[in-house]
């Protein structure tokens, strides 16, 4: 937790988050815990001896990373019904403290919690923001919000669980709307709800849909009159309509969106976060994990990724945020991987380089309603930035490659690279 007073970092290639080119040999000084001057070396103002100075020759200097579908409370299980089932609040704290931590050594300096087991999420963005941790600054989402017979409903009735572990279950607009007060009343910033199933969930699939419009609606009103924001677990084109209709300002997934939903999250300036690497990684893994190939194909993943490569396309084309974010926590994509969805987008979706890392920066401060303080590399902001060996602009996928992370820092520390400071400063 060292700090130091000023630091300068010289000769790097910069990438400042906003979609302009880079900035080839220039600099950028840090101030206590704020950017003081970026830009060209040519303009460089004087350092004060005492200054750490770090050259970046052969390096590129861009924001921290956003992870905008986070689940530091998954410990990378093997089942779906294994994240509540084996996971009691302690342990699973104690995982997702080592979780937060693997998120800054991978450059990710904030993120988006998708929902939490109890509400660790709230208690880490609490303890992260007071120092007595390590992790991404953090807004979080505390317990999911799912009908009876929702996709999180996965525990047999007759087993009479009683769990409320990971979601809070609620059927009408008035447990909706108490739901909703509840994850509030707990410290979330943002109201999740599951509006779908999923394809590995045969019981409650992509494309079925377990809410009523009315009940999303409560609980966006509830959260919207609070201040908060709703994000909704939507895969199916008609709970993607209905989520939007209803109000929710994120789209978890969206993967099966048809033109008029598109249209309408056009409109309504809704963020998307297809979280694709969970379901590619199923795809490429499974059979790893004991999935069989029978398992594999009914879960329509496949078809449902290439309908969602696409669908992603058409939504950046009509002007929506997609971001990156790839619900890391599961056996076969577990945490630490998280840079692999920049691939993705580059790869599959079709986005520039450049392109994905303004998705990864800029957009997420901007869900996070941070775009003030972090997302770009501007003077004023946070110095919340990476130094990364090499140029993602020529190959996005260095930022998967830990040992070319020289420099994470976040607030003016240096929390985690290869180059030590985190230890030295
Ligand atoms: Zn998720």
């Amino acid at each position: 937790m060292a700090r130091s007073s000023a630091i300068m970092i010289r000769n790097g290639l910069l990438i400042d988050g906003r979609g302009g080119p880079p900035v080839d040999d220039a600099g950028l000084l840090v101030s206590g815990e704020t950017i003081a001057w970026v830009g060209p070396m040519a303009r460089a103002p004087a350092v004060e001896p005492q200054t750490t100075v770090i050259d970046a020759a052969g390096k590129t200097i861009l924001p921290g990373l956003i992870e905008a579908h986070l689940h530091l409370s998954y410990r990378d299980v093997r089942d779906l019904p294994d994240l509540d089932l084996k996971c009691p609040p302690e342990e699973t704290t104690i995982r997702a403290v080592a979780h937060a931590r693997l998120c800054l050594e991978s450059g990710y300096t904030a993120a988006v919690s998708a929902g939490a087991l109890h509400r660790v999420d709230v208690a880490m963005r609490d303890a992260i923001r007071a120092g007595i941790i390590d992790g991404p600054r953090l807004i979080a989402a505390g317990r999911d919000i799912c009908a009876t017979a929702g996709m999180l409903d996965w525990n047999g009735s007759w087993l009479k669980l009683g769990m409320e572990g990971l979601g809070i279950f609620a059927d009408g607009i008035d447990a909706c709307r108490k739901a909703a007060r509840m994850v509030i009343k707990e410290g979330a910033d943002i109201v999740k709800v599951y509006v779908t199933g999923e394809g590995m969930l045969f019981e409650c699939t992509a494309e079925e849909v377990t809410y009523s419009e009315e009940e999303i609606r409560a609980i966006c009103e509830e959260a919207h009159r609070r201040g908060k924001r709703v994000s909704a677990h939507a895969r199916g084109a008609e709970g993607c309509k209905m989520s939007v209709r209803a109000g929710v300002d994120i789209l978890d997934h969206g993967t099966l969106v048809d033109d008029e939903a598109i249209d309408l999250i056009a409109q309504r300036n809704v963020f998307v976060v297809p979280a694709l690497n969970y379901q590619i990684a199923v795809l490429e893994r499974g059979p790893e994990f004991g999935f069989a190939q029978e398992f594999l194909d009914r879960t329509m993943y496949r078809q449902e990724l290439e309908a969602a490569y696409i669908n992603m396309r058409k939504l950046v084309h009509a002007g929506v945020r997609v971001l990156p974010g790839g619900d890391y926590g599961f056996a076969w994509c577990p945490h630490g991987e998280y840079a692999r969805d920049l691939q993705t987008f580059v790869e599959h979706i079709g986005l520039t380089p450049m392109q994905t890392l303004v998705a990864a920066t800029k957009w997420g401060s901007e869900l996070m309603r941070m775009d003030d303080r972090i997302g770009t590399l501007e003077r004023g902001k946070l110095a919340d930035l990476l130094l990364v060996d090499g140029n993602p602009l020529e190959d996005i996928r260095i930022l998967q490659d830990k040992t070319r992370l020289a420099l994470v820092m976040q607030g003016g520390q240096a929390k985690a690279g290869t180059l030590g400071l985190h230890h030295r400063l």
